[in-house]
């Protein structure tokens, strides 16, 4: 069987039975059965089902840190494919099988090159990427240690189901991906008789004034070029049309691309929301819930991996990022340690559109996994021209 098959019936063997969070058992028994004979110091996680792989280079040097995550999502899958996952709400909708079996293909192919490696490979595969935080865990349990010393870069990639041509890479440096925080207000009044407004405290009004002022407080304090997106996504009040309710509770989604604009903007609209409510005389409890941070990219990292993904995959297969994307990562985390770079790749089907396919975390989303090899040495070449380096 050739490598790009074998990559392609691993990715469909942990595409059928995909896991979700930090506990995933059976992901992580395919993973350490497909490293099974490799020149590799394997340790798994305790607080979560990760691999932390390293591999010792035959000469001396720095190490580097290569990253996959391995959830799924809370998703029915609805696709007609035949590796279709076998578990009832549970599908690989954003690609990290095909991270995984990249990963895998990058271990087999240094492996071989082991001999040559002037340094050391740390192969992170991490579990609960999608809003459990398993890369703050990992590092927690000293995956940037597993080595010994400090990688001196890491490297991180995404698949796309949708938007990017298929077979194609992009990073940039700086930001690549947002910050993801939330926001939840609570607007306490007093509840009454609808037809007697002046006997209660109504907390409606108000709240709704506080969700408008927030989009005015965007575009008012913040630079255009460093954007900010805030989004109410939830707002509950009352039960029927005649009873003014005690209150009224919102929650909102974050996104920044700067340290500078989070900081600021967790200050900014909970000053903003207190201050509506203290002018109509009602309390307002906010609570700032701290997500993901900025994922930010190397300037020299992100330029070599633009460099590695030309040499090593040809000319016509990198193309620059032309803006963050509103999304956010929990690679982030490394990349605050670390210096390094996060590529985005198309993995459209062929026959789909990209400009009209499903996208990630949908449950028709379908990724091409002929990209599979051409992952995997991307992440091996990061490697070893990283260590060339020095
Ligand atoms: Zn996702
Ligand atoms: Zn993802």
């Amino acid at each position: 069987m050739s490598f790009q098959d074998e990559l392609v019936e691993l990715r469909r063997a942990l595409h059928r039975e995909p896991e979700i969070g930090l506990d995933l058992p059976r992901t992580q028994e395919k993973v350490l059965a497909a490293l099974d004979g490799l020149p590799l110091e394997i340790t798994t996680g305790e607080r979560l089902s990760s691999v932390t792989a390293v591999l010792r280079g035959g000469r001396p040097g720095p190490a580097v840190l290569l990253r996959a995550d391995m959830d799924a999502l809370p998703v029915h899958e609805k696709t007609d494919v035949p590796y279709r996952s076998r578990f009832d709400g549970r599908m690989h909708a954003c690609g990290h099988d095909l991270h995984t079996a990249m990963l895998v293909g990058a271990a087999r192919l240094l492996s071989e090159r082991r001999a040559d490696l002037a340094g050391d490979v740390v192969l992170m595969f991490q579990p609960g990427e999608e809003g459990q935080e398993g890369a703050r865990l990992m590092i927690e349990e000293g995956v940037l240690d597993a080595a010994g010393a400090r990688p001196v870069a890491a490297y991180g990639m995404h698949v796309f189901s949708t938007t990017i041509p298929r077979g194609l890479f992009l990073t940039k440096g700086g930001p690549v991906l947002a910050a993801a925080d939330t926001l939840t207000v609570t607007v306490r009044g007093r509840g009454g008789h609808g037809s007697s407004p002046h006997r209660a405290l109504d907390p409606i009004p108000a709240a709704c004034e506080i969700v408008t002022a927030l989009q005015t407080h965007v575009t008012r304090g913040y630079d255009v070029f460093d954007p900010v997106v805030v989004t109410v996504g939830s707002f509950h009040a009352g039960t029927t049309d005649n009873v003014i309710p005690d209150e009224a509770v919102f929650e909102a989604t974050v996104r920044t691309f700067s340290t500078g604009s989070r900081d600021r903007i967790r200050e900014g609209l909970v000053r903003l929301a207190r201050g509506i409510g203290e002018a109509h005389g009602l309390t307002v409890d906010c609570e700032f819930g701290l997500g993901y941070p900025v994922t930010v990219n190397d300037d020299a990292e992100a330029e070599f991996a633009a460099r590695t993904v030309r040499e090593a995959l040809g000319e016509d297969r990198y193309f620059p990022l032309p803006t963050p994307a509103t999304g956010s990562e929990d690679f982030s985390y490394v990349l605050e340690q670390v210096p390094g770079a996060f590529l985005v790749v198309g993995a459209c089907p062929p026959g789909r559109d990209p400009a009209t396919a499903p996208a990630n975390h949908s449950a028709a989303a379908e990724f091409d996994d002929a990209i599979l090899s051409d992952g995997a040495t991307l992440l091996s070449e990061l490697a070893i021209r990283r260590l060339a380096r020095g």
